[in-house]
């Protein structure tokens, strides 16, 4: 299967040449037909598949092939995007102007956390393709700068996390003032009942496309555990980061301080390394990507939201310094490295309190990750808990292994399914 038998015009053929796309992936393949004939699509594929060119591409072509423009000549917005992040906005708005830099079609890239000056400025001289975080977009829409009046394209992108973000309530404003005849397309790489749910409220009769379930996904990526308690992470992942020469990773860290704290001391181990979060402003994101792209850092450490879209092709290694309390988190991560043909990495480190969080990943992925016993810095617990002998040598009968009931961390935390229950429940109250 090649792109020129997909259908796709010499114009976008000569972009996806110099980019050197010779062949497309199986979401292109599946998703290009579907969207050149019109139908709407729902696609459950996460990044790292190639879901951004399998609906930019039949979009630009669309665009291109019924060119119009208002009386004045001036562009309007014919394609809406809205994805739930800058960075990942960002990089739509590069794959747009990539694919379509022989068709004449522009694009645009809205989002939060700067000036909206130089945006107002690029709408009000036309677009034809826009790509906006919600909140932003809800803003200049209410300001009269955006009219979603001549859309005939909309995208919803990473649906799942729309909903994990609490933008909800924005999606369903933006959705209501969209025309009704267009053609739409949704993605999720997760499609728990609520994204299910919304997809139905967007969609006429959807095609359906599936890439890549999150198992197989899993399964790409070489994966390993290490118990270590929670102070001796960050030796750990030093120790990890300079025994195995690592050149690229991502340490996902729960909290921004967190991450602020693990730069601090990666650097004082000579480990170049950057945070980014949403503390951060998007300047220093944007630099500390570059120079990561760039390799003049090593490590990048990041929060999931932030970290969310980042594409960085051939990334060696994904460190979970923490593991996400929703397994699907652990998924996304691990997919940003081991992209396309490439094999990588994952290690993650559990103390004694994610164990939880352990057991419903290996839930979800459907097998046990590989632990590695031998490490310089062992949590102590877990020899205890996983060697009964030792335990019965060195604790009375009576103190058995089972953690005192009023003393149970695993009591006081919220079970993540019910977690993500709870906060689907807030959001869809907040729409009401
Ligand atoms: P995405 O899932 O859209 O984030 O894409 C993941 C990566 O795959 C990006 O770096 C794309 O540039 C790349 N990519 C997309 N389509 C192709 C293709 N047909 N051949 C090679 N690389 C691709």
């Amino acid at each position: 299967m090649t792109f020129k038998s997909l259908g796709i015009i010499d114009p976008i053929l000569k972009a996806l040449d110099a980019k050197g796309y010779t062949d497309p992936t199986p979401v292109q393949e599946q998703s290009i037909p579907i969207l050149l004939n019109g139908n709407d699509l729902l696609g459950c594929a996460q990044t790292g598949t190639g879901k951004t060119a399998a609906f930019a591409i039949p979009i630009i072509q669309q665009l291109y092939l019924n060119k119009h423009q208002d009386s004045k000549g001036r562009r309007k917005v014919r394609a809406l995007i809205v994805t739930p992040t800058r960075e990942l906005a960002i990089q739509i708005g590069e794959n747009f102007t990539t694919y379509a830099k022989h068709t004449g079609i522009e694009n645009t890239v809205i989002f939060g956390g700067v000036k909206q000056h130089s945006q107002v400025k690029r709408l009000r001289a036309g677009v034809d393709v826009l790509v906006a975080t919600p909140g932003r977009l809800l803003d200049l829409m209410n300001q009269g700068f955006i009219s979603l009046k001549d859309v005939e394209y909309s995208v919803l992108d990473e649906a799942d996390h729309m909903l994990d973000m609490g933008f909800i309530h924005d999606i369903k404003k933006i959705i209501a003032k969209l025309p009704h005849k267009r053609q739409s397309l949704f993605f999720s790489a997760t499609m728990p009942p609520e994204i299910v749910k919304l997809s139905g409220k967007i969609l006429g009769n959807p095609q359906k496309v599936t890439i890549e379930p999150e198992k197989t996904t899993a399964e790409k990526v070489e994966q390993s555990i290490y118990f270590v308690s929670k102070k001796s992470k960050i030796k750990l992942l030093i120790h990890l980061i300079q025994e195995n020469k690592v050149n690229t990773a991502i340490a996902f860290s729960r909290t921004k301080h967190g991450a602020n704290k693990i730069v601090k001391q990666l650097q004082k181990a000579g480990i170049t390394s950057a945070a980014i979060h949403g503390n951060k402003s998007q300047g220093a994101r944007q630099l500390a990507l570059s120079n990561f792209k760039k390799g003049e850092l090593k490590v990048l450490v990041a929060t999931d939201i932030a970290a969310r879209g980042i594409d960085v092709s051939e990334l060696e290694y994904v460190f979970n310094y923490d593991l996400p309390n929703i397994p699907e988190t652990y998924v996304h991560r691990i997919g940003r490295t081991g992209r396309a043909n490439a094999s990588g990495t994952a290690i993650s480190f559990c103390d004694s309190e994610e164990r939880p969080y352990l057991k419903d990943i290996e839930k979800l992925i459907g097998e046990r990750i590989p632990k590695i016993d031998e490490h310089p810095f062992v949590d102590d617990n877990e020899e205890v808990s996983s060697t009964p002998k030792k335990q019965q040598n060195n604790r009375s009968q009576k103190s058995s292994n089972r953690p005192r009931k009023d003393n149970n961390p695993e009591k006081k935390r919220e079970n993540p399914y019910s977690r993500k229950r709870r906060i689907a429940r807030e959001n869809s109250r907040s729409s009401e």
